[in-house]
């Protein structure tokens, strides 16, 4: 099932996640790889997130969808981390408000915690980390982060999950108010993808 060789590098982004699916399909196609997603692949088992830390959880579903697959794996653990709460909602963020939780009621909740902070004390980052696997188990990965403040009102109609809170300064706009080019250029996830990209020739070939 892996790639021969003169044929096009085949990977599968392990996520039911549409928001980071579209993000990581711009990023990637521009290189040599022909991507698969979950829907493309039967019989892979659901991947549950049972780690402490995102590297735990990046790892381990990255080898779960290589291993059920026999494809080489990327998977994506994110999150974000506002520093008035702690590292809140961090490894939580996808089911911040509950199980059922999404975009919506995540956003909400933030809201309300938040509420009363001041802006300078709204500081906040999200944090990517990749993992690729192959089937047999092996695997890298890499970590990205983007620094931002948490706004008292949503901002933007693009992106997913807590973009249209997550506000750069320096560009005077929520990642919701940006371009998908735009955020790959600064995200966390596109400072993992762009390391991993890098990185990903020398580990296939070791
Ligand atoms: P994961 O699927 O456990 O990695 O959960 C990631 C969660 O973190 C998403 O469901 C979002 O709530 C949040 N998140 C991660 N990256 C982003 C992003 O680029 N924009 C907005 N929210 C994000």
């Amino acid at each position: 099932m892996l790639s021969k060789k003169g044929e096009k590098l085949r990977l599968l982004m392990a996520t039911r996640n549409k928001g980071k699916m579209v993000e990581l399909q711009k990023n990637l196609e521009k290189l040599e790889i022909e991507l698969f997603s979950l829907e493309d692949i039967k019989d892979i088992p659901i991947l549950e997130e049972k780690g402490t830390t995102f590297l735990e959880n990046a790892i381990s579903k990255a080898q779960t969808a290589a291993k059920a697959s026999g494809l080489i794996t990327l998977a994506d653990d994110s999150g974000l981390a506002v520093d008035a709460l702690d590292g809140q909602p961090g490894i939580y963020s996808a089911r911040f408000a509950g199980v059922h939780a999404d975009d919506q009621k995540n956003n909400k909740k933030l809201l309300q915690m938040m509420k009363g902070i001041p802006y300078e004390k709204r500081t906040a980052h999200f944090i990517s980390v990749i993992a690729i696997a192959l089937p047999e188990g092996r695997f890298f990965s890499v970590e990205g982060k983007c620094e931002g403040i948490i706004l008292e009102r949503m901002r933007g109609t693009e992106g997913f999950g807590y973009d249209p809170l997550f506000y750069i300064p320096e560009m005077g706009k929520t990642f919701a108010e940006l371009t998908l080019d735009e955020k790959n250029r600064i995200s966390h996830r596109g400072k993992a993808l762009k390391k991993a990209a890098q990185q990903l020739g020398k580990f296939l070939f070791l």
